[in-house]
């Protein structure tokens, strides 16, 4: 198949254009490098099966392709705080127009949501059916609310034009490739540990997040397009949950780091608590983690070891 991944020099895309190249698929990669980098598809770019394309999604781009996945927005609160008006035109503009690819070229899309449309939930843990509880007008609802109207425009175009959808709904995911000054806690805290400096915990790190290795969330992104009879919205996360403190001191555990633990203020509307429920999954897509977080941690950790002694 032909393949578009949007954001496909990100994190997350390169990993899953990496993996469908691995099966047999040719992939057009588009990004406009707002947070990804040539550097984490630069392997790829041998390939004879590989495209890249210069784009920004919030304009239209005319294409053949049997498949879509949309994954270009910022993901971590710094990046998409940036530039807020843009965050939010990415995920609605954005989508309006993959949606019209799709349609136009009747091509199956699936679109990459978040965790974040539970905003601070007051349901524990998360199941796909509960509507969420998020500030429309805070400094992260340029973030969830632009994935929650996502989903929508997902849910309009699938009912009123017929076109093929899935969405997923990704919760807090970690490996090598996240950038190292992209400010989240994974990263933060790998690389203030490898530096000795001190880590950031935010508030008193009693908030709780639910840590998938990408391995493990690039393999039910795939397993959900290519499902037949269920179109979601459907979790994808490691259900193993941890408190913010602890996961400092399993860092400075595994790095062997001689750093303190530091306490800054929480920012605003920061979820209290975040754990998927993935008993659907389960059931839809036979799917389930397999990587443990020590061992998806000490492969990420080595990673960022190796960009450091590079001079980052
Ligand atoms: P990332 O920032 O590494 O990747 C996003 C990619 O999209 C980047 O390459 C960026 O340059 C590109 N991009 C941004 N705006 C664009 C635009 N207007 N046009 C074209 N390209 C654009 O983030 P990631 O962690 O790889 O996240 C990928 C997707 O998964 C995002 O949609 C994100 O919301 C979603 N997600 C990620 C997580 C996570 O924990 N990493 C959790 C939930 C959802
Ligand atoms: N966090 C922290 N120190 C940091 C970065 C983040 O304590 O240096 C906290 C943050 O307040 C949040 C959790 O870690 O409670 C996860 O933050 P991240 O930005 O990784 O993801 P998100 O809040 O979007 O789940």
């Amino acid at each position: 198949m032909r393949i578009l991944v949007t954001g496909g020099a990100g994190f997350i895309g390169s990993h899953l254009c990496e993996r469908l190249l691995a099966s047999g698929n040719e992939v057009i990669c588009l990004d406009n490098f707002f947070t990804g980098s040539k550097k984490n598809i630069e392997k790829l770019c041998d390939d004879r099966r590989f495209e890249l394309i210069r784009h920004d999604i919030t304009e239209p781009i005319l294409l053949e392709v049997d498949r879509i996945y949309n994954l270009a927005c910022p993901a971590s609160p710094i990046h998409y705080q940036y530039n807020p008006v843009k965050t939010i035109k990415t995920s609605v503009m954005g989508t309006i127009n993959m949606l019209g690819l799709a349609k136009r070229v009747r091509a199956r899309i699936l679109q990459a949501s978040t965790s974040e449309v539970y905003g601070d939930p007051q349901v524990h843990p998360q199941r796909e059916e509960y509507w969420g509880n998020v500030n429309p007008i805070g400094i992260r609802s340029c973030y969830d609310e632009g994935k929650r109207v996502a989903e929508t425009l997902m849910m309009d175009y699938h009912r009123q034009n017929g076109v093929d959808i899935r969405i997923i709904r990704i919760f807090n995911t970690y490996g090598p490739r996240m950038a190292v000054n992209d400010g989240r806690v994974v990263s933060n805290f790998i690389v203030q540990a490898l530096a000795g400096e001190d880590i950031t915990v935010y508030g008193e790190g009693k908030q709780t997040r639910s840590f998938c290795y990408v391995d493990d969330l690039v393999d039910g992104m795939m397993r959900m397009m290519e499902c037949e009879d269920f179109i979601g919205p459907v979790n994808l996360g490691n259900p193993t949950e941890t408190t913010i403190v602890e996961f400092a001191h399993r860092i400075i555990q595994l790095t062997g780091s001689t750093s303190k633990i530091i306490y800054k203020d929480l920012p605003a509307d920061d979820p209290k608590q975040r754990q998927p429920d993935i008993s659907l999954a389960q059931q839809k897509l036979d799917w389930r983690p397999t990587v443990d977080v020590e061992q998806g941690l000490k492969k990420t950790i080595d990673y960022f070891a190796s960009l450091l002694t590079q001079g980052r």
